[in-house]
């Protein structure tokens, strides 16, 4: 039960009520800590309300975005890539993304987030109080709770895809995908394959990233077939050709595909 409702007017008052506090949770939209009170505890909300983490714009080559700029002021922008717009959209309904936060978004780090899965492939970076500028990538993985200052999107020089399977047009992804090629010729110079859905948070498929970059994944076929390898990990009874394994495979290699031609 939330006993305290704390808020700061500055990152350092925040970080101090953060330290002082064991168990309290920054609150960004609160879309996730306010929802039924599930798989969330804590006794204390330190509010980010008035930390003035808000603002969409260029700086120098790349795009800073506040963290608690909500998922649809980042789909109205002009700012953004249409790529992270289309990511965002597959985020539930509008009413949901009018409050929810790229901060909270990133570090709620959902399996299925359509947003994290864009934001991973696009490589972008998060500027954290405690630990400075590092990859959202880092982030999620390392299981990181600092907080979230800044998002940083970098220049989009690779052609990017994404897909997800649903099991009705409005249901949560259960799968989702992202992936992003920078091609010179024929040759693959960058791959970023994001998959969400099979494990707790999005994943970086590094093994198949670096296959494509040494030319060894030819077709569709063998793009789906070194996909479905690799999340056996992950994957229903860690079986090869199961659903999530095979759609996964499938989406994969259909994104890459896309970004090939
Ligand atoms: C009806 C409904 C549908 C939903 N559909 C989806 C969906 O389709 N896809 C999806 O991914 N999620 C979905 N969610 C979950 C939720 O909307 C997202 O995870 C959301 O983006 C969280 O953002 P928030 O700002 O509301 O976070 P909050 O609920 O405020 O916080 C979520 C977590 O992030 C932390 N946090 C917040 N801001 C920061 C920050 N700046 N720095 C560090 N930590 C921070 C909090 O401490 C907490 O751990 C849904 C939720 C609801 C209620």
């Amino acid at each position: 039960m939330i006993k305290d409702f704390l808020k700061p007017s500055s990152t350092d008052e925040a970080l101090k009520m953060k330290k002082e506090n064991k168990n309290s949770l920054y609150l960004g939209g609160g879309t996730k800590l306010n929802n039924g009170g599930k798989n969330y505890k804590a006794d204390v909300y330190i509010s980010l309300e008035d930390l003035q983490l808000n603002g969409i714009g260029k700086m120098g080559d790349k795009i800073k975005i506040g963290s608690m700029e909500t998922l649809q002021n980042i789909i109205d922008s002009p700012f953004i890539h249409e790529f992270l717009k289309t990511s965002a959209l597959g985020e539930s309904n509008r009413n949901i993304r009018n409050i929810s936060t790229i901060g909270g978004e990133i570090a709620a780090s959902e399996s299925w987030s359509t947003t994290l899965a864009g934001l991973m492939a696009m490589e972008a970076e998060v500027e954290t109080a405690e630990e400075g500028i590092f990859s959202v990538d880092e982030y999620v993985k390392k299981g990181k709770d600092s907080l979230i200052l800044n998002i940083y999107l970098p220049e989009i020089t690779s052609t990017l895809y994404r897909n997800d399977q649903r099991v009705t047009a409005n249901s949560r992804p259960e799968v989702t995908v992202a992936v992003s090629i920078g091609k010179s010729g024929e040759t693959i110079e960058k791959a970023v394959l994001v998959l969400g859905g099979v494990a707790k948070t999005p994943v970086r498929l590094m093994p198949i990233e670096e296959m494509l970059l040494k030319g060894e994944l030819k077709s569709a076929d063998a793009v789906q077939d070194a996909v479905m390898d690799e999340i056996v990990q992950y994957t229903e009874n860690r079986e090869k050709g199961t659903y999530l394994n095979y759609i996964s495979g499938v989406l994969v290699a259909d994104c890459v595909g896309r970004c090939m031609r």
